[in-house]
């Protein structure tokens, strides 16, 4: 099924104070209709429309229809929000990836953690990766004529019947290099993502996606290797395995070697492996300089190093002692041997590191971002103290409504274990206030 916005306009969220937009009367709850005549679709419109000095605007307030107009002062930005699109917006896939994390997730969790999307607008809008097996001409064109850059590939592997394999025999033509060429040569950057997995498209196959990917530089602009995940809710699923530590100690390796070629004869690394690689093998993460800016660390490529180097940067600064606070620092178990080493290096802090098994995922799930209030409670119970608050990693809650992935709140785990909880944004500067006072 996909599914497609129509030209329906978008809906207003927030009007900030003060704004070009408040001045000109919106407020939230405003249906958006057109700009200067051009009907609206989505938020991508909106911005593209939204981009000039003065602007007519047709809005739908309460099912009547209103003409406002929008003057834009010198470098103001329009101060409005508009609300997400709501599920059924969003274009969703017909594939069924072998290693979908969508389809091994447990029944009966909340609705939207199900929705497939594949949707080049939240690519370039969010930096969700895409496979660009459904698009269009229409939508390619808008691509090209709106110039939505970046945008973030899901590649896997560029041997077209490999590809179709691991896309879960999509019904429509896998074959991406032609995509990608035609894209590259409307002057659209993009970011190629390879979910790794192991007797797939590893190998001689990663070789040659590697290989016939980098001709694509500079407009692709990176290639991350990241590793398949696999919970224990597979029923019914191909059989795949993860990485050995000996494979993946490997991939390293090889890794290091394209990058080093691809250094010379790119100017850029270009190829990019997953930390979660790098701690799984238990060899050193590269240096920062060898992120070329973190411009992927949102797929989990160099955010480990990043945020390693800030807290030492972070101590550096510090110029007195502070009082260290007792405090349970949740983790997942993949980083939580990392994570320990890290807080014993504050000076004077008395933190515990919990390292919470993920048994609702189970499988090779272990990374924080992941962990349910559920898992987090069971393992803290069996903790003998957990001092004076619970430090719970944002990345673990969900952005929009703040709840863990199985509806728990920080409310709840902090009820069902008599202890405050502190949710603290992945930065230097939070971890070190949450395990230390000001000094
Ligand atoms: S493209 Fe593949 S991995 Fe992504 S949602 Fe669809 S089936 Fe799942």
């Amino acid at each position: 099924m996909k599914n497609r916005s129509s030209a329906e306009g978008v809906v207003v969220a927030a009007v900030r104070p003060r704004t070009p937009a408040a001045a000109a009367g919106l407020r939230p709850g405003d249906r958006v209709l057109a700009i200067n005549g051009h009907a609206l679709r989505d938020a991508i419109d909106f911005q593209f429309h939204g981009g000039d000095e003065r602007l007519a605007l047709s809005v739908e307030r309460e099912g009547v229809r209103h003409a406002l107009r929008l003057v834009r002062w010198a470098g103001a930005e329009l101060g409005v929000e508009l609300e997400a699109p709501r599920a059924a917006e969003i274009a969703t896939c017909a594939n069924k990836c072998v290693f979908c994390f969508i389809h091994q997730l447990p029944k009966g969790m909340r609705k939207s953690l199900y929705v497939k999307d594949d949707d080049f607008r939240l690519s370039f809008l969010h930096g969700n990766y895409i496979t660009l097996t459904d698009l269009d001409e229409a939508e390619l064109e808008r691509i090209v004529e709106q110039r939505l850059s970046p945008l973030y590939v899901s590649v896997h592997a560029t041997d077209p019947a490999l590809r179709w394999e691991l896309l879960g025999r999509p019904r429509v033509t896998a074959e991406i290099l032609p995509r990608l060429e035609r894209l590259a040569k409307a002057g659209i950057r993009m970011h190629a993502q390879i979910v790794l997995c192991p007797g797939l498209n590893d190998g001689a196959h990663l070789e040659r996606t590697v290989r016939e990917l980098a001709p694509l530089h500079p407009h692709v602009a990176t290639t991350a290797i990241v590793p398949v995940g696999l919970t224990r809710h597979r029923e019914r699923l191909p059989a795949l395995r993860t990485l050995t530590d000996d494979e993946a100690r490997a991939l390293t390796e090889r890794v290091a070697t394209w990058q080093g070629q691809f250094l010379e004869r790119l100017g850029s690394r270009f190829v990019f492996l997953g930390d979660e690689v790098y701690l799984q093998a238990g060899v050193p993460l590269p240096a920062a300089d060898a992120y070329e800016g973190f411009a992927i660390a949102e797929d989990g490529i160099g955010l480990v190093r990043r945020f390693e180097d800030g807290v030492e940067r972070a101590l550096r600064r510090r110029r007195a002692a502070s009082a260290p606070r007792a405090v349970t620092v949740i983790s997942g178990a993949l980083y939580a041997p990392r994570l320990e080493r890290l807080v014993a290096a504050i000076a004077g802090a008395t933190a515990r590191v919990a390292a919470v098994p993920n048994h609702f995922f189970g499988g090779s799930v272990s990374v924080a971002g992941l962990l349910t209030g559920q898992d987090i409670a069971r393992h803290l119970a069996t903790l003998p103290e957990l001092g004076e608050a619970i430090v719970v990693p944002a990345v673990a809650l969900r952005d929009r409504d703040g709840v863990f992935l199985d509806d728990m709140t920080p409310s709840d785990l902090a009820a069902a274990l008599g202890v405050p909880v502190r949710v603290v944004a992945p930065e230097p500067a939070a971890l070190l206030s949450a395990v230390c006072s000001a000094p």
